[in-house]
């Protein structure tokens, strides 16, 4: 049995990101002698007698087959391979979209009573819920200005268990000093929990910076094709049982064949996200250069906003950023989306084909001023751009004939 061979995941831990990637999640006794694992269909497992039977329920251990509900060797490879791609990390558990992955981490680390803070630019689900579901159980949700620290350390009171950070915003796209306002967390007892969705554990490795839990919109960058919906959470050992525990007990569950599909996207993520990564990069830098453009927002982009965060944490990007016109109204913005031919227009992002949507995030903020640009933010009109897998060239070509629809009629 070639079994070293094949479980590519023995190697030194000082490997990179890119050649983890290959072999994460893969074991032998899931995969056989095949590259993947099978996609296993399940609700009942059988046992060899009513001993083993009654032994089931009691090991409660990731690895054991027990009833469908706890997953097959197919999501067990994925969230295995997800623990891999984080250093420090004990145990990913999969939610069945980002949102519930958002709800079930929340559910796991708050009771009535207590306090979540949370950045003000977070994904607008993640407001909803802090309004709404948090609310309605008798826990409070206040939000922070992400790059006000000081602010930020003055909100935690002694019921304080929790803050949610998202860095870069997936609208706004300040980053945040990450590992200071988890040090902040740390300090006053409260567990901080990281939407990574926009860089990934390729971008940014949040349990190394501070965070305690990190979680991903699994939808985007990881699925990449735009055909499934997934959420993860990755935290070390305790923290990872109690999110595991509240999970079962919300009977939360994904399918093996999204699971499947999930995985194959990850083999390919680090390939994507530098195609995407540097087109993205091109076209901030040649919007930059417009006269249509007030300000680009990609943390990427040397002299945006957010750039020396980003470049002092950060070790990769990806296609996803905003950029607000000079000038101009609602209906003109939507002309140039309309006028768009290579973007889609839709929600969501992180899949092989570019999209657009209008970006204003005034009405999703509560604490904080938006958008980093003088005037009446009213005023103020943003596209967001998901730079996918086509050629840079095309898609700058494309910009340029929907600038004029723009100006034209403007
Ligand atoms: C899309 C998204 C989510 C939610 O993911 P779904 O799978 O659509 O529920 C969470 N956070 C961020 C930053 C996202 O962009």
């Amino acid at each position: 049995m070639r079994e070293i061979a094949l479980n590519k995941t023995d190697g030194p831990a000082d490997r990179k990101p890119g050649t983890r990637l290959v072999g994460a999640g893969r074991k032998p006794e899931w995969t056989g002698a095949v590259v993947n694992p099978p996609v296993w269909r399940a609700s009942t497992h059988l046992y060899e007698d009513t001993a083993a039977l009654a032994r089931g329920p009691r090991t409660n251990a990731d690895g054991h087959f027990f009833y469908g509900r706890r997953g097959a060797p197919t999501q067990w490879a994925l969230a295995e391979a997800l623990t891999e791609l984080e250093p420090g990390a004990a145990g990913t558990v999969l939610y069945p979209s980002g949102v519930s992955a958002i709800a079930g981490v929340m559910l796991a680390l708050l009771r009535p009573g207590d306090v979540v803070l949370m950045t003000d630019n977070a994904y607008d689900p993640s407001r909803t819920m802090g309004k709404g579901l948090l609310a309605d159980m008798g826990i409070t949700c206040r939000f922070f200005d992400p790059l006000d620290v000081e602010g930020y350390r003055a909100l935690f009171c002694d019921r304080t268990r929790a803050v949610l950070l998202e860095a870069p915003g997936s609208l706004s796209f300040e980053v945040c000093d990450v590992p200071q306002l988890a040090r902040i967390a740390r300090e006053h007892g409260a567990i901080s929990v990281l939407d990574n969705t926009w860089a990934g554990p390729l971008g940014f490795q949040g349990l190394q910076h501070g965070v305690e839990v990190v979680l991903m919109a699994l939808t985007k960058h990881v699925g990449g094709h735009s055909d499934l919906m997934m959420g993860s959470a990755t935290a070390g050992a305790e923290l990872y049982a109690r999110l595991r525990q509240r999970s079962q007990q919300l009977g939360l569950m994904v399918s093996p064949d999204d699971a499947a599909l999930a995985l194959r996207g990850l083999r390919t993520l680090e390939v994507r996200l530098l195609r995407e990564t540097q087109s993205a990069l091109a076209i901030a830098h040649w919007l930059d250069a417009r006269p249509e453009v007030a300000q680009v927002l990609c943390p990427m982009l040397p002299g945006a906003p957010g750039h020396a965060q980003w470049a002092q944490d950060f070790t990769g990007g990806c296609g996803l950023f905003s950029f607000i016109f000079q000038g101009g109204d609602a209906a003109a913005r939507n002309r140039f989306i309309d006028a768009l031919a290579l973007f889609g227009i839709g929600y969501s992002w992180g899949g092989f084909e570019s999209l657009a949507v209008p970006a204003d995030p005034v009405p999703y903020r509560s604490v904080s001023p938006w958008p980093p640009v003088p005037g009446d933010p009213a005023d103020r009109f943003g596209v967001r751009l998901s730079i996918g897998l086509e050629d840079p060239a095309d898609l700058i070509a494309d910009i340029e004939q929907a600038l004029a629809a723009w100006a034209g009629a403007a």
